[in-house]
């Protein structure tokens, strides 16, 4: 689900991939990215690239530097007050990904993002204002498939997310990295890690690369998304928790372009697509658009059947001609007929993956996993990025609590999970919940007659947890650093305690 409520853009966000060396005049990305240290160390073992002055110190690897492995380093960067950690970002690609469309982003986030990280006048800083929640409504759900007769809304839900562009979002994590403490090392591909524990009992794990270069590290974050590399080591022996698993959904992404929109506007003044966020619902399929600027840009999203499920393989996001998306909805309602039929010549087709259902987020005081790695799921509710942010502020919470020392990461990890699975995991089935609501294959879908009752309520429900300020994402800390103190009173806290279960 992405959208635009509530963010105005003046000029562009910077769109450019940017390497860690660069240096780009006026553009925070560059300023925060050519700050930290570049990468080196060849063919050695490297511990870690940080001089280790405190016996104490906790070095943390960061394998991924998405949305989830930038955020734990900003997270950490911002609270490690004591000097308690170093931080290292290992990322496959030559540069931090610095495109991409927007990304939708709740209230929850938002907040969470404006306090601790100084997002709003990061925001104005890039050219675009901050949401008005106030004026931030959430999407009208139609009923489309309706065998070319105009279709009709049966709900809006009145709050939704607002949407920063992904370029922001990462340029004003990576800004807020501290060039002292945090070392981000690019075409770092991760192929393997061992753990060895010393005489002493000191468990380090040894990064193995691609490149056959290695580093060590007390802790590894595995923040390398839903075709996750830590996460197939850490399941080496259970293939289906390791792997990611096909979901059974495409999403077709395009846009209708400014003339395009003039267009459809000639045509039709009240045309629903200009009304604002509208999700297109009917049986097996769903279309979701929205204005932004003076374009709509939308998704269209189709469940395969289950033969197709099953022999599916292929991971690779690719172009495909807008004639075939329109053909899947060819009988809906005219209005949604004629906007696919304005949107640009080519789909791209993202083939949907998720992680399986895990029994355990970490493995004992020295893997974690956060984000996609560890709950990839189904975007329906544009929450997966908003779930990775919120694991990386409780795993930092947790290990810059004055108490957390590296004997006592055992308890750290196993609180981080006792907090983060139960919760991100709820969130991927409401996600997945959603997207069967918008297809009606959900309990209410009933075929040709879905309850449209059951389903608003269902979708209503579903949104309301997002909006309460009684629940946020500091709440959700505080209450895991309570949890690690009482584990931590109660004798745990001599990394006796097995989170491996
Ligand atoms: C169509 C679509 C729409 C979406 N819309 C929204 C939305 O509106 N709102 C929202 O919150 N979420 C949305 N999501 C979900 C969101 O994009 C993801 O949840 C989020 O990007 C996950 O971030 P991540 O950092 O965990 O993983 P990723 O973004 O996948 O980042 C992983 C990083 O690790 C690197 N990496 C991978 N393997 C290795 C390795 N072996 N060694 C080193 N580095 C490695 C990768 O290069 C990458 O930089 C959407 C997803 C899709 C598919």
């Amino acid at each position: 689900m992405e959208q635009d409520k509530g963010v105005r853009f003046t000029p562009p966000p910077p769109q450019a991939n940017l390497a860690s060396t660069e240096k780009t005049s006026g553009e925070v990305a560059a300023v925060g990215l050519s700050r930290l240290r570049p990468t080196g160390c060849f063919g050695e073992i490297c511990p870690s690239n940080m001089a280790i002055d405190d016996a104490a110190q906790i070095r943390i690897a960061i394998c991924g530097a998405g949305i989830s492995g930038l955020a734990l380093a900003a997270f950490l960067a911002n609270l490690d007050h004591e000097s308690q950690l170093s931080v290292d970002l290992y990322e496959s690609s030559e540069e931090v990904r610095m495109s991409g469309a927007g990304i939708a982003v709740w209230k929850r986030y938002w907040d969470l993002l404006r306090d601790e990280l100084g997002f709003e006048h990061a925001c104005v800083d890039l050219g675009f204002s901050a949401p008005d929640w106030t004026q931030v409504k959430g999407p009208v759900v139609r009923k489309s498939d309706t065998a070319g007769a105009e279709g009709h809304h049966f709900c809006a839900l009145s709050h939704g997310p607002t949407v920063i562009p992904r370029s922001a979002m990462s340029s004003i994590f990576a800004g807020k990295l501290d060039p002292s403490r945090c070392g981000l090392h690019l075409r770092r591909r991760l192929a393997h890690y061992d753990e060895t524990t010393a005489p002493d009992g000191r468990t380090t794990t040894v990064l193995r690369f691609e490149d056959g270069t290695k580093a060590e590290c007390d802790l590894l974050v595995g923040a390398d998304g839903v075709f996750s590399r830590v996460r197939r080591v850490l399941f080496r022996d259970q293939p289906d928790l390791a792997r990611h698993h096909f979901s059974g959904q495409l999403a077709y992404r395009m846009s209708c372009n400014a003339e395009a929109v003039q267009r459809l506007r000639a045509a039709k003044s009240d045309h629903a697509a200009l009304r604002g966020f509208t999700i297109w619902s009917g049986r097996g399929k769903h279309v979701t658009s929205n204005l932004v600027g003076d374009q709509i840009q939308m998704s269209a999203w189709d469940n395969v059947s289950e033969e197709v499920l099953s022999a599916w393989s292929d991971t690779k996001v690719c172009d495909v001609p807008r004639e075939s998306v329109s053909h899947l909805f060819r009988s809906w309602e005219p209005d949604l007929v004629s906007l696919l039929n304005h949107a640009g010549d080519t789909a791209s087709r993202w083939p949907i993956y998720v992680a399986a259902r895990l029994p355990r987020f970490v493995k004992g005081g020295h893997v974690a996993l956060v984000g996609d790695a560890a709950h990839g799921m189904t975007p329906h509710q544009g929450l997966g990025g908003g779930q990775g942010i919120e694991d990386a502020f409780v795993l930092a919470s947790l290990l810059t609590h004055p108490d957390a020392r590296r004997g006592v990461l055992p308890d750290v990890l196993a609180t981080y999970d006792e907090v983060r699975r139960p919760a991100s995991q709820r969130v991927a089935d409401q996600s997945l919940a959603n997207g069967h609501n918008f297809a009606f294959l959900g309990s209410s879908g009933n075929g040709d007659h879905p309850c449209l009752t059951t389903i608003r309520q269902e979708l209503v429900t579903a949104c309301d947890w997002l909006m309460d300020d009684d629940g946020n994402c500091k709440g959700e800390a505080d209450k895991a650093r309570a949890l690690l103190e009482t584990r931590l009173r109660s004798g745990h806290g001599h990394g006796l305690f097995d989170a491996t279960r």
